[in-house]
């Protein structure tokens, strides 16, 4: 009796450990997900006509500087 109440011990102790592992596998997956889910930062350029900050993928370059709208990057260059 002594062994069966020993290995049903042993059984239970396993069980929790394999579900301790898996809880924390499917929460790191998780939070992995989460993570590249999240939106990034966006990355902002400063217009160097009239100084508004937009985000990097709308500038307007001519040379080393960059503009919020062809209208400026014109205005700049007259
Ligand atoms: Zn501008």
């Amino acid at each position: 009796m002594g062994k069966v109440v020993f290995w049903l011990a042993v059984l239970g102790a396993l069980f929790l450990v394999a579900r301790a592992v898996s809880l924390i596998q499917r929460r790191d997956a998780a939070r992995r997900r989460d993570a590249e889910a999240a939106p990034r930062a966006l990355e902002m350029d400063r217009c160097a006509h009239c100084g508004v900050h937009f985000p990097r993928a709308d500038a307007v370059r001519s040379g080393d500087s960059v503009y919020c709208c062809e209208e400026h990057r014109r205005a700049a260059s007259q």
